[in-house]
């Protein structure tokens, strides 16, 4: 159900307190609505900028019950939200993006399914569902591999690659031997991704193709616009939009794709059914931020077209780096974003930082 239009002032629900629904508040509390914040860490950085806040867990049916009564409509900023949660708050109040697009997209294997029934490319990929079929799946796709947990992997945990020499129940101990798929290892020439918003009239904006690089797995740097061709670039949005549509998506969601080295293919890695680091660049290199687009869209308002206002540049304070935030805000025409996390960690995700180049 998608429910009325929301006024101005009216409550928005986020599911997850981490810094996407930090960010997603931020941006609704800059268009007048109020936001209250349902998640199970008492440490959430999203409890620091919102209106109420329910620490509870996602379990919890009489929290989730005075939050849906509560709140206008529910989002949330993460996707491995309990298809029974999402069911439960959807049965009381407008949750949007619909959560069926959970069920895909908590699935590595579904979603992959899904992509390819689209008529759009992906890696090979065969189920692994039990170390018996591993090697006949490695027989059908060939070496190198990437095995990868169906679900709850993210930042590369849950994967390993198999190699030329690689013993396979080595790699499926290292996922933790669960249900797993295994995909061809795609040389490619670089990753990129498509933030897309739909609204709910059906209407479409996408973000340009953003850029990304990772190290160890996880987003270091975006870079907009993406070194592609015009066709590619094009074929990217088409890619994206053409996602959003068959999910009847409302919201922002993000689309990662390799480009593959030598013919420049364009093949879906992953769908992420939320905002997405690699648009975080749109807070302060565009006239609209992909939050406030996922607000405007689950609020049923019109969604803006993004104007991009120069080259962009975001990287990613990950762990220790936090520390460099200080040097950071010395730079010219650096905007700084901090997440207020107390605690610092290897390869957790502190903050970023934003350079707009115009000429
Ligand atoms: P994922 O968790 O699926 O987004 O994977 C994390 C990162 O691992 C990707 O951004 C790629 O850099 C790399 N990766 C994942 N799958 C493949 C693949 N099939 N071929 C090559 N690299 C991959």
């Amino acid at each position: 159900m998608n429910g009325a239009v929301l006024e101005a002032r009216a409550t928005i629900g986020i599911l997850g307190g981490g810094q996407l629904g930090r960010m997603l508040a931020l941006a609704a509390a800059r268009l007048g609505f109020k936001c209250h914040v349902f998640a199970p860490n008492p440490d959430s950085p999203a409890f620091d900028v919102v209106h109420r806040v329910t620490c509870a867990d996602y379990t919890d049916t009489q929290a989730l019950d005075r939050f849906a009564a509560d709140v206008d409509a529910v989002t949330y900023e993460f996707e491995n939200v309990p298809a029974d949660t999402a069911a439960f708050l959807a049965a009381r109040v407008p949750v949007l993006p619909d959560p069926q697009v959970l069920a895909t997209t908590q699935d590595r294997l579904a979603e992959k399914i899904f992509v390819s029934g689209l008529g759009i490319g992906t890696a090979d990929f065969a189920a692994v569902a039990e170390p018996g079929e591993l090697a006949a799946a490695i027989e059908t796709i060939g070496r190198p591999a990437v095995l990868k947990t169906r679900r709850f992997g993210y930042d590369g945990k849950g994967q390993a690659t198999i190699r030329n020499g690689t013993d396979p129940q080595t790699a499926w101990r290292e996922v933790g031997g669960q249900p797993c798929i295994l995909e061809a290892f795609v040389p490619f020439e670089r990753e990129v991704s498509v933030i897309a918003a739909r609204g709910r009239d059906g209407s479409i904006e996408c973000f340009d193709v953003t850029e990304n690089e990772h190290r160890d797995h996880i987003l270091k740097v975006s870079r907009v616009p993406a070194t592609l061709s015009a066709n590619a670039a094009e074929e990217a949005r088409r890619i994206a939009e053409a996602i959003a549509q068959a999910f009847n998506y409302v919201g922002v969601l993000a689309v990662e794709m390799f480009v593959q080295r030598g013919n420049g293919g364009l093949l879906v890695n992953e769908i992420a059914p939320r905002v997405h680091n690699s648009g975080h660049w749109t807070l302060d290199g565009a006239s609209v931020s992909q939050f406030e687009q996922h607000i405007r869209a689950v609020a049923g308002w019109p969604l803006a077209k993004p104007i991009r206002y120069g080259r962009v540049e975001m990287t990613n304070l990950i762990g220790s780096e936090v520390e460099d935030f200080r040097r950071w805000l010395e730079v010219p025409g650096a905007a700084v974003h901090l997440y207020g996390k107390a605690a610092v960690r290897p390869g957790r995700k502190m903050g970023h930082v934003t350079r707009v180049f115009t000429e």
